[in-house]
Order: structure tokens, then sequence, then C-alpha cells
């Protein structure tokens, strides 16, 4: 068995090139470490990564790590002190460490994962709208099928879901773009506001804060669309109560 954990303890930390541009689908990196798991499954890590990992809401990209005929199917990415380790099948013979390799996106789930992901901070904005004031969220998902967001508080009536599910398509219809900007702990409440979660945000000396201009601005590291008009429509599928509150499912369409 495999500790993943020990075995990446002296790798660099990766440069996460989806920070900079989440457009990105295709990019040559560079292998720093291949360890073998049972049969042909394997973890990869390169110097630089376009795959987003598991984390934040956010499911992990899928992909294809290839040079010539030899493969890599990327069926997880994980984060480990900063380390990001893609877990797939070798396809073909193994590579080798300080090989440049080609990393291909699947952008067509990645694609969706940027507009539930958005769509999740549009709606915490309706919310906050339909409610006078922010709602912390306890978890959520930003993915296809369903994604959902878990929030703290009292369920919202159905007339309320109407209300919140107008608000966040008029941000939509509104094409706003959604910008990037790192901020230091001494300008964070400059630039996040109507963000949910500021009291838990942990401390950290930068903050990468995703600004819909006069909707929100929230410190996440995910990966969003550049345009809130690039989302579709935003429908509550389902609005369910739980112990702690209420989990609002939604898609994008
Ligand atoms: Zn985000």
């Amino acid at each position: 068995m495999v500790n993943i954990k020990l075995e990446v303890a002296d790798t660099p930390k990766t440069v996460k090139l989806f920070l900079e541009n989440a457009y990105l689908k295709e990019y040559t990196c560079r292998v720093l470490k291949i360890i073998r798991d049972r049969g042909s499954r394997a973890y990869i890590v390169l110097d630089k990564s376009i795959f987003h990992p598991r984390g934040g809401g956010q499911p992990s990209d899928l992909g294809i790590i290839m040079k010539g005929a030899k493969k890599f199917e990327v069926r997880k990415v994980l984060e480990i002190n900063g380390v990001l380790v893609h877990y797939g099948k070798l396809i073909g013979s193994n590579f080798t460490n300080g090989e440049l390799v080609k990393c291909i996106l699947n952008w067509k789930l990645r694609y969706s994962i940027m507009r539930f992901h958005t769509a999740g901070h549009i709606l915490d904005y309706a919310l906050m709208k339909v409610y006078g004031r922010t709602v912390n969220t306890l978890d959520a998902f930003h993915g296809p099928p369903t994604a959902y967001i878990h929030y703290e508080g009292k369920m919202p009536t159905e007339e309320k879901i109407n209300e919140i599910e107008a608000a966040a398509n008029e941000i939509v219809a509104k094409r706003i773009p959604v910008k990037i900007k790192y901020v230091n702990r001494e300008n964070l409440y400059d630039f996040a506001f109507n963000a949910p979660n500021l009291n838990r945000l942990p401390k950290s000396n930068k903050y990468r804060i995703v600004i819909i201009e006069n909707v929100n601005g929230i410190p996440c590291t995910g990966t969003h669309v550049a345009n809130t008009g690039e989302i579709g429509r935003i429908i509550v599928s389902k609005c369910e109560r739980t112990e702690a509150g209420f989990k609002l499912n939604y898609i994008v369409e």
C-alpha cells in the first residue's frame, strides 16, 4: 500500500496554472515524480498543473497526460501540502522523471464546474438579498450532475426560493465580468464584501478574492467563468431541511 503523503513530503509545491487562467485546456509540464500503485495505477506529480484537485467544494478535474503513445488517464487529483498528485491509470509504458508531457483537461467537465461554481457565488448573493444579511455556508458541491450549497439557518419558503432564483438570474443576465484580485490581510476587507464565512477565514498573508462587481467579493481558490453571462440559467432544483440548516440543490443550463 502506497503512503502517498510520505512519498511527496519532499516534493516541491506544484504551480497551479488554473489560478491564473481557468481557461487553459492544454499545457506542457514536467514530470517530477511517478509513484506506482497496484497494476497500471500510479500517482504522478508535475512541476505545474492545469488540473484542479478535489476540494473547496469542487470535484476533481479529469483528463489525460501524454507523450507520444504513452498515456495516463487522470481519474482523481489530490492536494497534499501544496503538492498536486494526479492519480490514474497508465496506458503503454511509464513516463520518466524529468520528461516533458502534454496535459489535456476534460474541458467539458471543467467548464461545467466553472459555471456551477460561479453560480454558487451568485446564489450566496441572492440569499443575502432575500434574507437581508449574508448567510453562512456549511459545505458545498459545485459540480454536475446536481450541485448544492448547504446553508445555515431557516429554510426558505417556496416564495423566497422563487425570489432567490430571480435575484440570481438577474446577475447572470447583467453579464458582469468576474475578476480575480490578490490582497494581503490588511486589505482583505477593502475587497472581500458580501461574503459568507468571513469570520471563519483561515489566517493567511495573501488572499485570492473572486470579485463580481456590485455583487460580492469572495476569498476563493476555485475555478470560475470570466463573465456571469456564461452561466446560463440558474435553477434551484430542490431545497431540503437539514439538522443545521438547509441544502439548496441547483443546476445550471
Ligand atoms: Zn469560488
